[in-house]
């Protein structure tokens, strides 16, 4: 694999782009490449974008960009010969970027790929930079849950999907239960850790299409898409007891009441709706001694 490093210089000489092309025609092709590929801040997109543009150049069969953490962007198909990439910045490795074809490269291929390649590391480092710090403000960080804003744009998309294609959407609202006691017997801290083996808990019992959230405090949001209020029951309740039996130290031993909201095919709620009806349920199971699920 070559490393490329981010201050790439302009291919010079008699490479065959600059020969087929001309000098100048080509850098002018350069300057619209790097110019498309500044306009977004989506990686997705400026790689699509350079993925169309580099195929004016070269016959290529497909492209693949893997993130340091391990996520795929594949254009085109495979091919069997390939060459990679290794991305660096100043402030570290990108991803591993790879391009294949029907044929073998050629020494003059490659380096006007890597040619290509460097007018592409900082555009894509932008983009991955700003995705980095979107998904971080989504997040929050005691239980590594989607935060309110994530709740509000996700759930708001997901009344939307559903109505559109005529589907059930049910929502959880899971309250722990007398958590002020945990923290007053307990410390914070403890109260902390607590909150983080809940939100563990919360997303291994739901699947994983399933989205979690921390509502705030000592409250977490499930939305369950294609379910109905029966299917949301059976999630939550195998919820709630996984919550009884988690092993905690100081013989602590939390419990959750659970709110189930249902949007039906065919009605035409709005996220506040759907809120009111899971916290209005969330009330019952309170008052009828917690540690429950209410409809
Ligand atoms: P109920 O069963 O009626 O829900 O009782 P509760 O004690 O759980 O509810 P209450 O609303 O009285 O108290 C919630 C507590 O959650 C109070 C607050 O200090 C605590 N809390 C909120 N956010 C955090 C947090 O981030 N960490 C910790 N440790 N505690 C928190
Ligand atoms: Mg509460
Ligand atoms: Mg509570």
């Amino acid at each position: 694999m070559r490393e490329l490093p981010i201050n790439q210089p302009p291919i010079s000489g008699n490479k065959s782009a600059l020969r087929r092309m001309g000098t100048e025609v080509y850098l002018a092709w350069r300057l619209k490449l790097l110019q498309s590929l500044q306009t977004s801040l989506e990686p997705e997109v400026v790689l699509n974008r350079f993925w169309q543009q580099v195929q004016e150049q070269l016959e290529l069969r497909g492209m693949k960009f893997i993130t340091t953490s391990n996520e795929e962007y594949l254009c085109g198909s495979q091919g069997l010969h390939q060459c990679q990439y290794q991305l660096t910045g100043e402030d570290g490795t990108l991803g591993e970027l790879s391009f294949s074809r029907g044929k073998r490269f050629s020494e003059t291929e490659l380096s006007q790929l890597e040619d290509m390649i460097s007018l592409l590391v900082f555009p894509l480092r932008n983009a991955l930079q700003y995705q980095a710090l979107a998904r971080f403000s989504l997040r929050d960080p005691l239980t590594g849950l989607g935060n309110r804003a994530a709740l509000d744009a996700a759930l708001q998309r997901e009344l939307q999907l559903a109505q559109r294609h005529n589907q059930y959407l049910s929502l959880l609202m899971i309250d722990l239960d007398h958590f002020k006691q945990i923290n007053d017997q307990h410390g914070h801290a403890m109260g902390d850790q607590v909150l983080k083996l809940v939100g563990n808990c919360i997303q291994q019992a739901c699947r994983n299409s399933d989205m979690s959230f921390r509502f705030g405090g000592e409250e977490f949001v499930v939305i369950l898409r294609n379910t109905d209020a029966n299917g949301a029951l059976v999630i939550a309740e195998r919820l709630r007891l996984q919550v009884a039996q988690l092993q905690m130290p100081m013989a602590i031993s939390p419990t959750v009441s659970i709110g189930i909201g249902t949007c039906v095919p065919g009605t035409q709620l709005q996220p506040d709706q759907l809120f009111d009806c899971a916290d209005h349920a969330l009330y019952q199971a309170k008052k009828l001694g917690r540690n429950r699920t209410q409809i």
